[in-house]
């Protein structure tokens, strides 16, 4: 059964085919703001003017199905992806799939890695959350309490003087040194929370070493989000975790969860960086399973869903 995806919840609009052998394309495009943060009317001008180019490379051969980005993300490109997807539905003549986003970034992690039931950690710049699975729905165990963790380290960056998306630039400044200062470390039972710690650090900001801000940062925000990751994983009985979304590329972020796996006899799984990020593959991974169950949107249940979350979805 042959899919094609089509992923524009946020910065990057893509699309992909695959069936249940191979992944034939992984075409994307990203949006870059000349300034500031993701510009809802202009990711969504750059989604409908790249739309028809990644979508002419995206899509191969005869399709069975077409799976988009239903939500969660922001509501102008998010209409971009859902237009296409019903025009090409209706073109080739066959089903549309509406797919969660975060649970299209943990079933890609299943399918490209060894894991089959983990604790999800998902961090991008949109979402924050410790995903687990229980009587084969997945559970939301624990979230951030204000703005999601790519978010916060993109805000952090800005501050610094750096361009849109900051997580690379925070972690190379980071490598250049071990100290760190003294911030508060903010985790709240299963939750964790960011603003705080951009607001102390930004204050810093000119007074301290830009490298020991972004050390700090990085030691205090990420090992936050593991050690949630270890309860969830302690309470779930489980010995896999799995570290999706953009931040989820973050080497300093990938060794805590190596370290904490390693000290509980557990595996930690990195599906490929191509993986990580936003891309359509995902969507169609997520697609062909429910193509499968035959769980296909009708054309007046395909509204987007801006703040659709992954709680109480069928595995
Ligand atoms: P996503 O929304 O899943 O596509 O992820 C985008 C987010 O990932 C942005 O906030 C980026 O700053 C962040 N990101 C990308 N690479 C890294 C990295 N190496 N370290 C930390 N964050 C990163
Ligand atoms: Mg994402």
């Amino acid at each position: 059964m042959k899919i094609l995806g089509l992923e524009s919840t946020a910065h990057t609009f893509a699309a992909s085919t695959i069936d249940e052998e191979q992944i034939y394309t992984n075409e994307k495009s990203m949006y870059q703001p000349e300034e500031g943060g993701i510009h809802p009317r202009k990711a969504a001008e750059h989604h409908y003017q790249k739309a028809h180019e990644i979508i002419s490379k995206g899509l191969e051969g005869e399709i069975d199905a077409v799976a988009f980005s239903q939500g969660p993300g922001i509501p102008q490109c998010l209409d971009i992806g859902a237009v296409a997807a019903r025009t090409l539905a209706q073109k080739h003549d066959v089903p549309l799939i509406g797919v969660n986003h975060c649970v299209a970034h943990i079933e890609i992690g299943k399918r490209t890695t060894d894991a089959e039931r983990p604790v999800t950690l998902y961090l991008s710049g949109g979402n924050s959350q410790v995903i687990a699975e229980k009587n084969s729905q997945y559970r939301i165990v624990g979230e951030t309490l204000d703005i999601a963790l790519g978010n916060a380290v993109d805000k952090l960056a800005r501050k610094l003087g750096y361009p849109h998306p900051g997580g690379p630039e925070i972690e190379k400044l980071a490598e250049q040194t071990d100290e760190i200062i003294e911030i508060a470390y903010p985790v709240k039972g299963m939750d964790f929370s960011f603003s705080g710690i951009v607001t102390e650090l930004e204050k810093k900001v000119g007074q301290v070493e830009d490298e020991v801000i972004a050390n700090t940062f990085q030691e205090h925000a990420y090992a936050s989000t593991v050690e949630a990751l270890e309860r969830a994983m302690a309470q779930a009985d489980s010995n896999e975790a799995l570290l999706t979304g953009g931040v989820a590329m973050n080497n300093r972020l990938r060794e805590m969860v190596e370290a904490m796996c390693e000290q509980r006899n557990a595996n930690a799984y990195f599906p490929p960086k191509q993986y990580c990020m936003d891309n359509a593959a995902m969507i169609a991974e997520r697609g062909l399973k429910k193509a499968k169950r035959k769980q296909f949107t009708d054309l007046k249940n395909s509204e987007i869903k801006q703040n659709w979350r992954p709680e109480g979805i069928k595995v």
